[in-house]
């Protein structure tokens, strides 16, 4: 059943028109008059389900039906902190963590990154309209936001804000992630994931020194888009929630 993001409140019973990208979208999808669908508010984390009342070239309409508690969203907040990968990877690794449940990912500038992409702010309205739509898809309650890109410097600063905080490190042989996330504290947690030729030994320091802790994911080296995917579903799953 399609989802909508909307931004305004309504009553069951009542005709609520649909517009501007919602439009597009549903026109898209061809539905016929009294197909079901969802609009959710994830300010008020309300979610809405509606059927089609009349769909025109220009305009469409839908009829609340009924609504309920919006929620789908883990109660874990993650943050990812993904270094920028090369070519379209970052496309991948957004649209597939927010499937996941990500609360937000930030693009980080490290010393292996290719540094800030040309045409920053191009990417990364693209990026959150990949975010958008795989909110939409996956029916999470919330879009999740694409942060402004950031150097690791900048990240540091802004460590305090986060319950737990972890660095996938390859070179890490003491401590899984698997065991790591079971211990980590609830909330807000920071997860950082490297770019493909890897942090450097320094950039790892810094991050420790700042009450980063480096994590596992195991004997193989994956590609950073593995990391950060398999970094989601180990997280997610030592608290509980696959
Ligand atoms: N420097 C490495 C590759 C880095 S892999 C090399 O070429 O040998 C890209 C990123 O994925 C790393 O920075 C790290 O964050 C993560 N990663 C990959 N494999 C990992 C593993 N086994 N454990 C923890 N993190 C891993």
């Amino acid at each position: 059943m399609p989802r909508f993001f909307i931004d305004t409140s309504h009553n069951v019973g009542e005709f609520v028109a649909i517009d501007g990208e919602n439009l597009d979208h549903l026109k898209v999808l061809r539905p016929r008059i009294g197909e079901a669908l969802e609009l959710c508010n994830s300010a008020e984390r309300v979610v809405y389900h509606a059927e089609t009342a009349k769909i025109s070239r220009h305009d469409a309409q839908v009829k609340i039906i009924r609504q309920s508690l919006a929620d789908s969203e883990p109660a874990v907040k993650i943050t990812l902190f993904q270094a920028i990968p090369k070519l379209d990877k970052m496309e991948l690794i957004i649209q597939k963590c927010v499937e996941l449940g990500v609360y937000r990912i930030v693009p980080v500038v490290t010393d292996r990154t290719v540094s800030n992409p040309p045409n920053a702010a191009q990417k990364l309205k693209r990026w959150q309209k990949i975010a958008h739509a795989a909110a939409q898809q996956s029916r999470r309650d919330i879009i999740p936001e694409i942060g402004d890109i950031i150097t690791l410097q900048g990240v540091l600063s802004e460590l305090s804000n986060f319950d737990s905080a972890f660095v996938a490190y390859e070179c890490e042989t003491g401590i899984q992630a698997s065991e790591a996330f079971k211990t980590a504290s609830l909330q807000h947690i920071a997860l950082f994931v490297g770019p493909e030729g890897g942090f450097e030994p320094a950039e790892i320091q810094a991050l420790c020194a700042a009450g980063v802790k480096s994590v596992s994911l195991g004997k193989r080296i994956l590609r950073t888009e593995t990391a950060a995917f398999a970094s989601m579903i180990i997280l997610l799953s030592a608290q509980g929630e696959f």
